[in-house]
């Protein structure tokens, strides 16, 4: 047995917040994670002037509740920073239309259109539905598409159309009054990741790809692509789906072909810093959506203002070299490609769920509801942060009550 009572593979939010759970119960855990820094898609590019931008996720709301409470018991409520309100607006090629939030989508839908559909909107269910049949039914299939198909699909940087309508976005009735209702942390979201990372009990070993598990007499034992052995009581995956399949293979094929049945997506995502001063022209607090593009979005980092510079992230569809992506966002941005300082990339691997996929999680979680055994990570309830939160808890708590 190793000298680890639990292991987790994958240092983003997922597994780090099992691995918090883990070390506040008094165990011992070592965190594998193959790339050279924790964080996975909490994705923080920090230049040397200390200005910081969101290569991935960049919201937090005070409705994340089982986040907040993490953050809490970190010491990180200091370190949170309210986000201004942002204005998302629409891209028509090189422009940005006039118009944000309600006012734009007012502006941009055929009110006839709306005027036959909107009545849906109260006897309209989400269960069963795809975003596409749910949305298209209540704005009518043109609206759809020119309008409130490309809105959802940058929001999981992805085309949405197949999702299913329950899984885009949630009510979550339970607010924590004491923090913002929009925020981030100071030095960007990727300050979590490393606060839980430096928890006491947990020990996080930086490119460690695991490439395989084997059932052992005790437990686990994950072997690393340098051929390390890493045994421990234990184990929790918190990878893409692709990657637990992978890793699975071995210890529990039935188990890895139910996760292969998760389809993901590819998000190349490029940011920059620019001088305000060259990009006065463009809206404050723009979340950026265009009609049809080689990107799904562009995130400002205006909700947290700096004097000096503006950040943006353009989350582009897989397949242009980086060259392509700075002249694309220079252009849109009426700026020159030089003027684009502290250039960074990025590639995340989201999840793209189908109807359905309640099946592939139950079928999971039958797999491995006896077991020390753990799966967690954004592809179970939703893709949101407090989702991966929420899904790691609910797992630590599983398996520590087999004590
Ligand atoms: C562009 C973008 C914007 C987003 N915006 C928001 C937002 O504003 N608010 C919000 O709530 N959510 C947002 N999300 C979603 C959210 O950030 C993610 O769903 C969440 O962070 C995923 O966390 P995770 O730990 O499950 O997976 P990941 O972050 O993908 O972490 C998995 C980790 O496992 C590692 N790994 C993979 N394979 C192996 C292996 N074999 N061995 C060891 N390690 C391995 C990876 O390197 C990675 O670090 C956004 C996501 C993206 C991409």
């Amino acid at each position: 047995m190793g000298t680890h009572d639990v292991l987790v593979i994958g240092g983003g939010i997922s597994g780090l917040t099992f691995a918090h759970e883990a070390a506040r119960a008094g165990r011992s855990v070592l965190v594998l994670e193959q790339a050279p820094r924790v964080g996975g898609c909490l994705a923080t590019h920090r230049g040397a002037s200390g200005f910081w931008y969101e290569l991935g996720a960049h919201t937090c709301y005070n409705s994340y509740v089982g986040l907040t409470e993490v953050l809490d018991a970190c010491g990180l409520a200091k370190a949170v920073l309210p986000r201004a309100r942002t204005h998302m607006r629409m891209v028509e090629g090189d422009r940005v239309l006039p118009g944000s939030n309600l006012a734009m989508l007012l502006r941009q839908f055929s009110w006839p259109e709306l005027a036959v559909h909107a009545p849906r909107m109260f006897t309209a269910k989400k269960d069963g539905q795809t975003v596409y049949s749910y949305y298209a039914s209540i704005v009518g299939r043109r609206n759809y598409g020119k309008v409130l198909g490309p809105m959802l699909s940058a929001v999981p940087s992805q085309p949405a159309d197949a999702f299913p309508a329950a899984m885009l976005f949630k009510t979550r009735s339970t607010r924590r009054q004491e923090y913002p209702r929009s925020f981030t942390l100071q030095g960007g979201l990727a300050s979590a990741a490393e606060a839980l990372a430096r928890q006491p009990r947990v020990e996080v070993r930086l490119g460690q790809p695991a490439t395989s598990l084997e059932a052992t007499a005790g437990g686990y034992a994950a072997v690393t692509a340098d051929g390390a052995r890493h045994e421990a009581r234990v184990v929790a995956l918190a990878v893409t789906p692709g990657a637990a399949a992978r890793v699975l293979a071995a210890a529990a094929p039935e188990l890895a072909q139910v996760v292969a049945r998760v389809k993901e997506a590819q998000v190349e995502s490029l940011g920059f810093a620019v001088a305000a001063a060259k990009v006065a022209h463009l809206p404050v607090s723009t979340f950026l959506v265009p009609q049809d593009d080689v990107f799904h979005s562009v995130v400002s980092r205006d909700p947290v203002p700096d004097a000096a510079w503006r950040g943006f992230a353009f989350h582009f569809k897989p397949g242009l070299d980086r060259a392509a992506k700075l002249a694309r966002a220079a252009r849109l941005l009426r700026v020159a490609p030089a003027d684009l300082e502290d250039v960074a990339e990025q590639r995340s691997v989201l999840p793209s769920p189908v109807l359905g996929h309640e099946q592939v999680v139950a079928e999971v979680d039958r797999l491995t509801s006896a077991g020390r055994l753990c799966v967690t990570g954004n592809w179970f309830a939703g893709l949101s942060i407090e989702d991966c939160v929420d899904r790691s808890r609910r797992e630590w708590a599983r398996v520590a009550a087999l004590g």
